[in-house]
């Protein structure tokens, strides 16, 4: 299967994920809303409601463990496998020898594969305990005020009480909760609140490049080469211009290319990537424009005729 297929059958894999994630989101917030028209009425109803919604939640998280399992590893092989492919067409003897024993099913690769993977649940799975805590705090002071509520509306009516400020202010808690719950945000993660689908295509999309990542990284280690390239589409993003089209030492050590400080992603819906790369390669080539670019010293990419000097880009 080729390059474009498996990306084909990835994209259908998460546009499917994201589809089933949206059924226990409508619920929660079906409860939400339930809750903010006045329909939770009896104590009942509201441990219904607490109970539905963490079942939902559940669900939600289920669903994101079962497509991170396959697709994590998945876009890790694709990677690697894609690496494999254009080393193999390096006509070099010495590197012709160093490339043939990626075995996909070592412990080596099969280590950073499910740490990975685990560690992508581990993401979603937080925005969804924390977003459930804050859902059920919600529900919680919603129908607190409420009962409340009641107690003084019966207090008032019964001439025990009089119309003042005290239920103003619990009008005034109950239309701000009121607000809330018409939200459609039910996940957080750190100090900000996602709809559930957005959350877990964000993790999806940002996760399945750090294992594209790390694929290269580790068949870099598997053949012994400390160098990779970033490639180019002409960023405007700040945080990926220094790395655009250059080439890093893995290890920092090389004498001539600078060291790869961080690796794609560079940050949320990067598309940039790294390709291993041979010192011999880029000496059969001429290597010196590309010590010059990955240095900052040239504008003119080495090879690339459509890389555009960063000076001349509409950069915000
Ligand atoms: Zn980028």
């Amino acid at each position: 299967m080729g390059f474009q297929e498996d990306k084909a059958r990835q994209a259908k894999r998460t546009a499917k994920m994201l589809r089933r994630i949206q059924v226990p989101a409508a619920k929660i917030n079906k409860i939400k809303i339930d809750a903010s028209a006045g329909n939770l009425t009896t104590s009942a109803d509201w441990a219904r409601a607490r109970r539905d919604i963490n079942a939902a939640y559940k669900e939600m998280d289920k669903i994101f463990e079962l497509y991170s399992d396959v697709t994590i590893p998945d876009s890790y092989k694709i990677k690697v496998k894609f690496e494999i492919k254009k080393m193999k067409k390096i006509k070099i003897a010495d590197i012709k020898k160093r490339v043939p024993n990626i075995v996909l099913n070592s412990n080596f690769h099969k280590g950073a594969i499910k740490a990975l993977t685990d560690d992508t649940i581990l993401i979603y799975s937080t925005a969804v305990s924390e977003g459930k805590k804050m859902t059920a705090g919600l529900l919680r002071r919603t129908q607190q005020t409420i009962v409340t509520e009641q107690k003084l509306n019966l207090a008032i009516a019964q001439g025990l009480s009089e119309k003042g400020t005290i239920q103003e202010t619990k009008n005034k808690i109950l239309i701000e909760l009121k607000k809330e719950l018409n939200e459609p945000y039910i996940l957080k993660a750190g100090s900000k609140r996602y709809r559930a689908n957005t959350y877990a295509e964000l993790v999806a999309r940002t996760r399945t490049r750090e294992a594209q990542s790390v694929g290269t990284l580790n068949v870099a280690a598997n053949v012994q080469s400390d160098l990779v390239a970033v490639d180019s589409h002409n960023t405007i993003t700040p945080i990926c211009i220094p790395f655009e089209g250059r080439i890093f030492s893995i290890s920092g050590t090389d004498k001539d290319f600078p060291p790869l400080s961080d690796e794609p992603p560079f940050h949320p819906n990067c598309l940039h990537n790294i390709t291993v790369t041979f010192r011999e390669v880029l000496e059969q080539r001429g290597i010196d424009p590309y010590i010059e670019f990955a240095n900052g010293k040239t504008e003119i990419h080495p090879t690339r005729t459509a890389h555009i000097p960063v000076s001349k880009r509409n950069i915000a």
